[in-house]
């Protein structure tokens, strides 16, 4: 029986030629990320202490919350709870109602996308314009985010080069990078000058100073926020850093784990509010709470949303974004999924071969593999194991247990070798697509080794 992920990602590698670009070019970025890891000797110390800052941040979360908040009013902000995505995007609409605003400009925020701010203010007659240049050209395509870090990481630059004909008037047929972003940029700084709100998402909230703190490579989030009185934030509650010396340990890791830079080409820095104008924080929970006290998950709240996982997860690379059916792809989205909703997303589970790459990269130490592996271990008590697995589980279990009978059979499966394909390769052989089963040796080793086919050799 095929999961949800399995027949979109057939899909997906239907088209072999998308499946061979998108494996090489997110292996790119891995390589990238490593070729930066190697020039920091302390680099392991790092990502430990990345790890133990998160921890204990994240253990004492009311404390720097507190502190958070205070120091952030002190400084002339405006913060905000949300319990849950509702409340988010009711807080966000009555500010923006409140300032009168037609038209908000915003930079990528995974939290809004998790909140489906989007459709919520457009339903409410907003007009709602994603400034990153990745995310403003699946907004013009009506779809979403494939990768956290890289949003249209999926799409071809000729693909993006059609849609600026129809949408920005460019040149026929011209795909050249660079001519998309300077038509990017002039598009884009139209829609900049007539907003009236901008929001941002919060890379890290730094509970010493109360600032929030957004990472771009593209300067949309400081074109929006400097040009606009009013700056919306939106952040987890799991964003908080205790204070500005760790904060350097997570800029010197993010940048460099997640498109293998040194850092990214704007970090910025906001405190307070623009003169005469207004800042607003809205602190969201949206389920992190529970997280926190499941000893089993609790160290998916150190995620810093690098994207690292994914670049380097091979089921990832070759089966693309939107094969998965959480919003978040990649080892940590199928474990987000898990706690969103595990009756929900629990086929994703499947999308992983526990080659453990995604533990190995990540700069704050999760223990991604192992959690799935445990998901996986559960699935039967959620009643959503895998009939078709469970049976043959069964079935290898009765055989393994039975060494007469393992050794007749064991016997008789060279005979495979001499099937019609199709008893073989057949619809209940779902490993089989692609792939082809190594021929069954003629004698087995043990035969072999009994009749002194095989030298013993002592090496004492
Ligand atoms: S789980 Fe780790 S590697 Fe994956 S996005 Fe989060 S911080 Fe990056």
């Amino acid at each position: 029986m095929s999961t949800k992920h399995a027949k979109s990602a057939t899909l997906f590698i239907r088209n072999r030629e998308q499946e061979q670009w998108h494996n090489e070019t997110l292996w790119f970025v891995r390589q990238k990320r490593d070729n930066m890891a190697m020039r920091i000797p302390e680099w392991e110390d790092l990502r430990e202490l990345a790890g133990k800052i998160k921890m204990h941040t994240v253990s004492r979360l009311d404390f720097y919350l507190e502190m958070f908040s205070s120091e952030a009013e002190r400084n002339g902000i405006t913060v905000h709870w949300a319990k849950d995505a509702r409340e988010h995007n009711e807080i966000v609409y009555s500010i923006l109602e409140k300032h009168q605003v037609k038209k908000l400009v915003k930079s990528k925020s995974m939290l809004t996308e998790e909140c489906l701010l989007n459709p919520y203010l457009i339903e409410k007659g907003i007009e709602v314009v994603e400034s990153d240049l990745g995310e403003r050209i699946l907004q013009l395509m009506g779809e979403h985010p494939s990768h956290i870090v890289m949003p249209a990481i999926h799409k071809k630059r000729e693909e993006v080069g059609k849609l600026f004909e129809e949408k920005m008037d460019s040149e026929k047929g011209n795909s050249d990078p660079t001519y998309l972003t300077h038509t990017a940029r002039r598009y884009l700084r139209r829609e900049f000058l007539t907003a009236d709100a901008a929001m941002t998402g919060a890379n890290f909230g730094v509970a010493q100073t109360g600032e929030v703190v957004v990472c771009t490579n593209e300067g949309n989030a400081d074109m929006g926020t400097s040009l606009c009185k009013l700056h919306i934030v939106s952040m987890g509650i799991e964003k908080i850093v205790p204070d500005l010396k760790s904060l350097g340990v997570f800029t010197r890791l993010l940048a460099r784990s997640a498109t293998g830079q040194p850092s990214t080409t704007y970090t910025s820095h906001y405190r307070k509010p623009k003169e005469g104008g207004e800042m607003h924080i809205v602190i969201v929970d949206n389920g992190r709470s529970e997280i926190k006290g499941d000893s089993e998950h609790v160290q998916t709240l150190k995620c810093i949303r690098c994207g690292a996982c994914m670049n380097t997860c091979p089921v990832y690379r070759r089966s693309g974004g939107y094969s998965y059916t959480y919003f978040i792809p990649g080892p940590v989205g199928i474990n987000l999924g898990m706690l969103k909703c595990p009756g929900k997303y629990y086929d994703n589970v499947s999308a992983c071969s526990l080659c453990y790459s995604c533990n190995n990269v990540c700069p704050v130490k999760i223990d991604l593999a192992d959690q799935i592996y445990r998901w996986r271990q559960n699935l039967d008590s959620l009643r959503k194991a895998d009939r078709t697995k469970k049976l043959m589980s069964k079935g290898m279990k009765f055989l393994f247990t039975r060494p007469a009978l393992y050794r007749t059979v064991l016997k008789m499966a060279p005979a495979i070798n001499y099937l019609p394909r199709i008893f073989v390769y057949n619809k209940l052989n779902a490993w089989g697509y692609g792939r082809e089963l190594p021929r069954f040796a003629g004698e087995s080793f043990t035969s072999m080794w009994k009749k002194g086919k095989i030298r013993k050799t002592n090496k004492q």
